[in-house]
C-alpha cells in the first residue's frame, strides 16, 4: 500500500485526485487531507478514504470539521502548526494542490520527509524554484510535475537527453477573453473572467488563464523544472487545448502530447509514474476534431504574459514579488478595486518598485527571505492601486 497526502483536497486538482485514489482503494493508505473553508467536503472525503487526519489551514474551522468527523475516528486539526505537523507524517507519494503561495511550506516539509511531490502548485516554482528542487535533492525526495503543460514536456522527454533539446512550446488556450474586442478587457467582470472556456479549474486559476497570468507562471515553471534557457520556451495559443506542449529536438523533430483537457490524465501519469495506468479519460476521435489550430499570443492583449522573461532574466527573488504582486492584484480584481487589465499594470509596477536582489543572501534564498520578498511585494501591490488612473 502507498501512502498518500493530498494538501488541498477539496480544490479542484485535489478533487480530481481524490476521483483517481478511490477508484482503487485497496493500493492507498491515505495518511492527511488538508482544505481550507470547505470542511464538509474535507470530512466527507477523510471518512471515505478513511485518512489518518483532516486539517484546515483555518484555525475558526475546527469546532466543525471535529464536529464532521465526530465518531469517524479520523483525527481533526486546524492551523498552520496543524498544516506543518500533516506535511511532516510519513507519505510515499504527497499531492501538492494548496492554490497559491501558500502551498510552497507544506510541499517543502514534504520533500523533506523524501516524498514524491506531485506538484500542481506552480506556485512552489515560481517563487522558490531553486530551494525546491535542492531539498528534493537533499533527502532523497523528488519533484514530479502535474501542471498539463509541465506533464507533457516531462513525457515527452522519457527516454531522451535534456542536451538534445532546442525548445520547448507549450500551448495556451487563450482564456476567456481570446476573441473579445481589445476595447471591451478593461470592462471585463469577475464572472466573465470566471469561466473557462475548455477546463474545469478553480476560480483564481481560471481568471489568470483569462490574463495568462497562469501562461507566464507556467513560462517559469517550465524553465525551474527543466532547467532550459529563457529564450527557448515559447507560447503558443492553441484554442481547441488538445496539444499541452511540444519539446523541439536539435534534429528539427517536435514531440508533441495530445489528449483531452481532464487534469485527471496529468495527475494519473504523477500517480503511477514511472508506469503508465488506464486511467479513465476520454479518448480522443481525431477525424470528429478535424483540426487544430494555432496563433501567436498577442503582447497587447495579455500584457503579462512577457513578464516572465523579465522574472527569468532578473531572476534573485523576482519570481516571488512577481508571483505574490500577482495574487494581491487578482485579489483586488475579486474584489472589483481594481479593472481586469490593471492586474499586469500592478504587477509590473510592483517589479519596478522592488529590487529582485534585496535582503537576498544567498544565491538559493530561504524560505524566511522569500517570505518577506512575498509580503512587501503583496505591501507594495496594495498601495499601487492609488496609482492607476
Ligand atoms: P482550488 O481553488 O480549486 O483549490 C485550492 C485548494 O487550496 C482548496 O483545497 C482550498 O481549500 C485550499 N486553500 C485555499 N487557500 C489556502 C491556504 N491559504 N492554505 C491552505 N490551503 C488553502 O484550486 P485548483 O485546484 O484549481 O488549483 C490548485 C493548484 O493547482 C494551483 O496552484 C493551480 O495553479 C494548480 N493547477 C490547477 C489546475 C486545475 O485544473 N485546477 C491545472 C494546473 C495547475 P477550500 O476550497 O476548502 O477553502
Ligand atoms: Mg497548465
Amino acid at each position: 500500500m502507498r501512502r498518500v497526502s493530498i494538501f488541498g483536497a477539496t480544490g479542484s486538482i485535489g478533487q480530481n485526485t481524490i476521483d483517481l485514489i478511490a477508484r482503487d482503494p485497496q493500493s492507498y493508505d491515505v495518511v492527511a487531507l488538508t482544505g481550507g473553508r470547505n470542511v464538509a467536503q474535507l470530512a466527507r472525503d477523510a471518512i471515505r478514504l478513511n485518512a489518518d487526519v483532516a486539517v484546515t489551514c483555518f484555525d475558526d474551522e475546527l469546532p466543525s470539521l471535529r464536529d464532521a468527523l465526530a465518531g469517524s475516528g479520523v483525527e481533526a486539526a486546524a492551523g498552520e502548526a496543524a498544516m506543518h505537523d500533516a506535511a511532516t507524517r510519513p507519505a510515499d507519494w504527497v499531492m501538492s494542490a494548496i492554490v497559491g503561495a501558500a502551498g510552497l511550506a507544506p510541499g517543502l516539509r514534504a520533500l523533506e520527509q523524501g516524498a514524491t511531490l506531485a506538484l500542481a502548485n506552480k506556485e512552489s516554482l515560481v517563487t522558490a524554484g531553486p530551494l525546491l528542487m535542492q531539498t528534493a535533492r537533499d533527502h532523497g525526495g523528488r519533484v514530479l510535475p502535474v501542471d498539463s503543460e509541465h506533464s507533457a514536456i516531462f513525457q515527452g522527454l522519457v527516454g531522451e537527453d535534456i542536451n538534445a533539446v532546442e525548445r520547448i512550446i507549450i500551448t495556451a488556450s487563450g482564456g476567456a477573453f481570446r476573441d473579445w474586442p481589445m476595447d471591451d478587457l478593461a470592462k471585463a467582470t469577475v464572472e466573465q473572467a470566471s469561466t473557462h472556456p475548455n477546463w474545469n479549474m478553480g476560480q483564481r486559476i481560471t481568471i489568470d488563464s483569462a490574463s495568462m497570468f497562469n501562461k507566464a507562471l507556467e513560462v517559469i515553471e517550465t524553465k525551474e523544472f527543466f532547467g532550459v534557457l529563457p529564450n527557448q520556451i515559447e507560447v503558443v495559443v492553441h484554442p481547441e487545448s488538445m496539444i499541452h506542449a511540444l519539446v523541439g529536438f536539435h534534429d528539427g523533430a517536435l514531440m508533441a502530447h495530445v489528449g483531452a483537457p481532464d487534469m485527471r490524465h496529468a495527475i494519473g501519469y504523477a500517480l503511477h509514474w514511472p508506469d503508465r495506468k488506464p486511467l479513465p479519460v476520454e479518448r480522443l476521435d481525431l477525424t470528429k476534431i478535424g483540426q487544430f489550430t494555432f496563433r501567436a499570443p498577442d503582447p497587447d492583449r495579455y500584457p503579462a504574459l512577457p513578464l516572465a522573461w523579465r522574472v527569468m532574466e532578473e531572476g534573485g527573488l523576482s519570481g516571488a514579488i512577481f508571483n505574490a504582486a500577482k495574487e494581491r492584484a487578482l485579489d483586488l480584481f475579486i474584489d472589483r478595486q481594481i479593472g481586469f487589465l490593471d492586474m499586469a499594470r500592478v504587477v509590473e509596477r510592483t517589479m519596478d518598485a522592488i529590487s529582485p536582489r534585496q535582503g537576498l543572501q544567498n544565491d538559493i534564498p530561504d524560505l524566511d527571505t522569500i517570505r518577506d520578498a512575498d509580503k512587501e511585494a503583496r505591501r507594495v501591490a496594495s498601495q499601487m492601486i492609488e496609482q492607476l488612473g
